[in-house]
């Protein structure tokens, strides 16, 4: 049966990936179709009900930047906020928040509900529709795609369709040496359509991730336990959101194992799926299971444990930092081995997925898919795993399938513009032969890359493609204006070697001075803030706290910034010499074979992207530039 609506965008799967999709599709004015497995598990996270963290923090401002939904929904349902790193560099500073697991789920039904132009759909979608467009003169790939099938063989269509299935695709989950069928713990695995991607032509791989037992609070004995707060003055995570109210105040607490905790866990490896090869795929190496941090650190005589509520209507908690797919009778044995749990009772069992992926370098910049046009991939699928590299993804397919719709220019964040650009950049020209998170280390210019100058550097393209509001738009340009002004401000206004000023200099911490000086020269000392600074300034200037932190960052960190800026510079010359979509790389004779294929495999958008291919030499990027410039 063929549905007869006829959509402009269809998104397979509710996750991260998907509602970023299908919200941004939608709103760009494109008839959307959102089909998932279970409606009642649109938004669920699968495991830590937090949202940011190092790095991860980033990609959640630049989706807000850009228009996406992630920010505002964890600033309505967040029980703590924590920004981390603060002692550090502003490169490296991140927010992170816990969620009220199931607000932070309903909320994300509501608002994709209400969205006008989305429908949703509960299905299980089995294959993709395909035509052959071989005759096209304007698409290089042979086939396109034009609907999807569901399991009980409904045909829907579109012009662009969005797969988004996560963990799903041929999930199986293992608690000991039993394993079963599974996308996550209670939903099916998505086994023909993983087939049906095969069958196409895809290379697929297999990952694999684990996630902790869920603790019942009423049997944790929190008295014997360290208490962890949250920023007493949260920083919401939307640049839209004004403050974040009264609910974000739940404490987490910290335990740690101890040599008994890792004894129970040496004398049962045998009942491991992991020590026993039952699973065989990569795990994600930087947040490993507490088997193998016990394998693989044996110097470490404890490891830490929070203990984080997972929200305010339930009595589970989520033990972080115990990952394991141990059987249940041991993972009971180990919990209650440790401080404050020794009579825990555990509600749901920890357990470890292994799961197919696609080789991301079957993508294009845009996630458009180079073997079938009109197909994009986003979210795990792309070997990464975590919530905000999922929704990053969700959103820039959503926004490219929009804007294929329209017959307009795609959006490409490059890696000096976005962590986004970083992410996807590294997926389709590198690949990844383990489970991809991000890290602040991942970018190059990362003092420009900062939280805190996401909206300053993505608000603009989010409204030019649409899914930011103009009145938002006009507040990130009075934000530089203000900015501007404080800093010329500071520039002129001079301070001067008085008995007075220099007492004042010495109680704040920092040196006399013998000349004239001004108080931008003066913020530039390490040890003096701009909060310092209101003491020695005439006009006591009081601006907001944002506008204060930018000038603040843009000042103390003036040379680096300069520095980075003309990086960026030699790394856009190198960008912005493209490589024509259809460019033949076999007819460059004096390329080796090697090199060859791998330029056709990727199909470099630039020469820098080409630079970045592992294994490209820099002879190999001079042939291919005399070449272009032939
Ligand atoms: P998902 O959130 O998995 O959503 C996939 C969606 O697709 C679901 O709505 C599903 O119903 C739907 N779907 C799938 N197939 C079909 C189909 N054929 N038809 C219709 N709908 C379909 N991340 C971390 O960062 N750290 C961790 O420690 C971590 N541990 C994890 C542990 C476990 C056990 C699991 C399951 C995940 C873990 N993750 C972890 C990963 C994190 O959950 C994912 O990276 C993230 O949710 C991916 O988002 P997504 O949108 O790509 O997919």
């Amino acid at each position: 049966m063929i549905y007869p609506k006829k959509y402009d965008v269809i998104v397979v799967g509710g996750g991260h990936a998907g509602i970023e999709a299908s919200l941004a599709a939608a709103r760009l004015n494109c008839q959307t179709l959102l089909l998932t497995m279970n409606l009642d598990t649109i938004g669920l996270m699968s495991c830590n009900p937090a949202i940011g963290g190092l790095g991860k923090g980033q990609l959640v401002k630049e989706i807000d930047a850009l228009g996406g939904e992630m920010a505002k929904a964890i600033d309505k349902t967040a029980i703590q906020f924590r920004r981390l790193n603060t002692k550090k560099g502003p490169a490296v500073q991140s927010s992170r928040a816990q969620a009220d697991r199931e607000n932070y789920r309903l909320y994300m039904k509501y608002v994709l509900e209400n969205q006008p132009g989305l429908d949703i759909k509960q299905t299980l979608v089995n294959n993709l529709l395909l035509k052959d467009i071989s005759s096209s003169k304007s698409n290089l790939a042979q086939r396109r795609v034009w609907g999807v099938e569901t399991s009980i063989g409904e045909k829907f269509l579109s012009e662009c369709v969005i797969i988004t299935p996560g963990t799903f695709l041929e999930g199986i989950i293992h608690i000991g040496l039993r394993h079963f069928s599974g996308g996550r713990m209670g939903g099916f695995s998505s086994i023909q359509l993983a087939r049906n991607l095969k069958d196409l032509g895809f290379r697929l791989g297999r990952f694999k991730t684990g996630t902790c037992p869920r603790l019942d609070g009423k049997s944790i004995n929190f008295s014997s336990l360290a208490c962890q707060e949250g920023d007493s003055q949260p920083i919401p995570f939307s640049f839209s959101t004004e403050e974040v109210g009264e609910q974000a105040s739940l404490p987490c607490y910290i335990t740690y194992t101890n040599p008994r905790t890792h004894q129970i866990i040496k004398d049962n490896l045998d009942r491991s799926p992991l020590y026993t090869g039952t699973i065989k795929a990569t795990g994600v190496r930087y947040c490993p299971s507490i088997e193998d941090k016990v394998m693989k650190f044996p110097e470490r005589r404890r490891h830490q444990i929070f203990l984080e509520p997972e929200g305010f209507r339930t009595s589970e908690f989520y033990p972080n930092g115990l990952s394991t797919s141990l059987p249940l009778d041991v993972q009971v044995k180990l919990l209650r081995s440790i401080k404050g749990l020794e009579k825990v009772e555990v509600m749901r069992p920890g357990y470890g997925i292994e799961h197919d992926y696609v080789d991301p370098t079957h993508l294009r910049s845009t996630l458009e898919t180079k073997l079938v046009s009109y197909l994009y991939f986003a979210g795990q699928i792309n070997g990464t795993t975590g919530y905000e590299e999922a929704a990053a993804q969700g959103l820039m397919a959503g926004i490219n399938a929009a804007l294929r719709v329209k017959r307009e220019k795609p959006l490409v964040l490059n890696r000096a513009e976005a962590y986004i650009g970083v992410l996807i950049d590294d997926l389709v020209t590198r690949g990844t032969n383990e489970p991809y998170r991000m890290f602040t280390s991942r970018a190059e210019y990362r003092l420009l890359l900062r939280e805190d100058n996401a909206d300053i550097r993505l608000r603009e393209k989010g409204y030019r493609v649409g899914l930011v509001s103009r009145e938002e738009y006009e507040k990130v340009k009075e934000k530089e204006r203000m900015v501007k002004l404080e800093l010329d401000r500071l520039g002129s206004s001079k301070i001067f070697p008085t008995q007075e000023v220099n007492k004042k200099l010495i109680q704040l911490g920092t040196k006399s001075i013998r000349a004239p000086l001004s108080l931008r020269g003066l913020l530039r000392r390490p040890e003096v803030t701009y909060e310092k600074l209101k003491s020695l300034d005439k006009k006591n200037c009081t601006v907001e706290r944002e506008i204060a932190r930018q000038v603040e960052i843009q000042i103390m960190y003036d040379g680096y910034i300069e520095r980075e800026l003309q990086q960026v510079e030699k790394f856009k010359k190198m960008e912005n010499l493209k490589i024509p979509l259809n460019f033949d790389f076999q007819s460059i004779a004096s390329l080796s074979s090697e090199v060859k294929e791998k330029f056709s495999r990727i199909k470099p958008h630039s020469l820098g992207q080409a630079s970045r291919i592992s294994g490209i030499t820099p002879a190999a990027i001079s042939i291919l530039m005399i070449h272009l410039k032939r």
